[in-house]
């Protein structure tokens, strides 16, 4: 029997606000000593009282409003009780019933098929503090708690492992676009969680649903949902039970494990937090906020494609990262030739970012540098591997391609009298090879051309030496 999968995501994201959710604690705690960044409320001291931070009330809206959701005008914070020792207070402030932004999508593509996920909610609340377990001790570090959590529930509309990839890639980008989270996943900025559930093909009814947690990168969740997927299948065909459980992703064995079962689920006894008062998001706020939010992966994308003739894979690959669609545009702006443009930015660009491993805001070629260099190439003052060797020292150095050029003496050749008298120099010294080109054999010319562009280290204008080579072969 062939089944299949119903995926639905939870991520959760820290949101870039410089004070705490309830606190005035800085909320930029990784670099900080442990235990530096806290006060009695983050501290969860009796008799303190949370104040809601407006930034990260705004952030949740813009990712909201990016989502294509819709923006409760009143929302409520509620308290979500379990006993663990990383919650401070006993209890964590998030919210319940009433979320912030609901029903949303966003649209993701899996083999140029486009497919739009659903968006549940997207909530906020707050992190809690760090445990390191050392042996028979647990370390607590208190500077995570309290930092602003935004919590994004898809619909369980995934099918596929790639689905759920492509999904938390697309909002890694538009969180990224926003401003509001890193959304580095293995810092913990981006974490996401899974349910999994397998029916049979066709069917209607829901299986019983699986929860995986810990996952911190992209392959974790494809690799997690595959081994789940195949494990369940397992269990099915041998006409067993899946057990509603709660997994984690053992990242070193690459197998989940059991956490806790159904009959072990906490009671979070859910009510409203009688310490905040409701949450009122006026119209003039919304649209306020609404107004300022940047262009978006998509609309950018479909922009490229419209404005600068790109190919759909290629406006896809520039706007993956806001950084470098920004420098693409500064690019075509100061050279032209958007095609051109795209082909120098996935080509070299991209292959000298991989090599050396560096991020797109470290790059140090200023798009004036870049539209000069193609204007020399345009101008024939040198040829287009020459060209290359520039770049990649305008990548390493920043300096401007002029003065790289003018002082390597990199300059192509195009006078017609020095090139002949090289080009007459290679046909003395290659007597064999010009015999077998008289003879019929065309594809000696670019063995020949080749010496050419040796004897002058490259710098020979191709077309000219090649002209010259042919009518000097002709004995014209
Ligand atoms: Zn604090």
């Amino acid at each position: 029997m062939e089944y299949e999968a119903i995926i639905g995501l939870e991520v959760h994201a820290q949101l870039l606000t410089r004070s705490k959710m309830f606190c005035g604690c800085s909320a930029d705690y990784a670099a900080a000593p442990p235990n530096t960044h806290v006060c009695p409320v983050c501290l969860g001291m009796p008799g303190v009282l949370p104040v809601i931070n407006k930034r990260a009330v705004e952030y949740t809206i813009m990712t909201g409003l990016a989502l294509h959701c819709k923006i409760a005008e009143f929302s409520r914070f509620a308290r979500k009780n379990y006993p663990y020792p990383d919650l401070m207070k006993g209890y964590q402030i998030s919210q319940y019933e009433e979320p912030l932004c609901y029903d949303g999508w966003l649209n993701i593509e899996v083999d140029g098929v486009a497919k739009r996920i659903g968006i549940i909610r997207v909530h906020l609340e707050e992190d809690t503090a760090k445990l390191t377990h050392v042996g028979e001790y647990s370390l607590i570090d208190v500077n995570r708690s309290g930092v602003p959590l935004m919590e994004i529930v898809s619909r369980p509309d995934m099918r596929t492992p790639e689905e759920a990839r492509q999904y938390l890639i697309k909002l890694q980008q538009i969180l990224r676009y926003l401003g509001v989270c890193t959304g580095n996943m293995e810092e913990g900025a981006m974490r996401c969680e899974a349910n999994i559930s397998l029916r049979p093909a066709g069917s209607q009814e829901w299986g019983t649903k699986v929860e995986i947690k810990n996952l911190n990168s992209f392959r974790s969740v494809k690799l997690a949902l595959e081994y789940e997927i195949a494990r369940q299948t397992e269990l099915l065909e041998r006409g067993e039970r899946v057990r509603q459980v709660t997994v984690g992703w053992d990242e070193q064995r690459n197998v989940t494990f059991v956490q806790r079962s159904k009959e072990e689920a906490h009671d979070y006894r859910y009510f409203p937090e009688p310490d905040l008062p409701p949450l009122y998001i006026s119209r003039e706020w919304l649209e306020e906020i609404r107004s300022r939010l940047v262009e978006l992966p998509d609309a950018k994308q479909e922009r490229f494609v419209r404005e600068y003739g790109l190919d759909p894979k290629d406006a896809a690959v520039l706007v993956a990262e806001r950084e470098i669609a920004d420098y693409y545009e500064a690019c075509v702006k100061a050279y032209g030739d958007p095609v051109k443009v795209c082909h120098w930015i996935s080509g070299e660009l991209f292959r000298l970012l991989k090599a050396t491993e560096l991020p797109m805001s470290q790059v140090k070629i200023a798009p004036a540098h870049l539209a000069e260099l193609l204007k020399m190439v345009d101008a024939n003052t040198i040829n287009l591997n020459t060209a290359k060797m520039v770049f990649d020292e305008m990548f390493h150095t920043g300096r401007r391609p002029q003065d790289i050029v003018q002082e390597k003496g990199l300059a192509q050749i195009s006078d017609a009298d020095e090139l002949l008298r090289v080009v007459q120099q290679v046909i003395e010294q290659n007597p064999e090879p010009v015999q077998q080109y008289l003879k019929g054999k065309e594809q000696v010319l670019s063995f020949l051309l080749g010496q050419v562009m040796r004897a002058t280290r490259g710098k020979a204008n191709p077309q000219l030496a090649g002209e010259l080579l042919r009518r000097s072969l002709r004995g014209e």
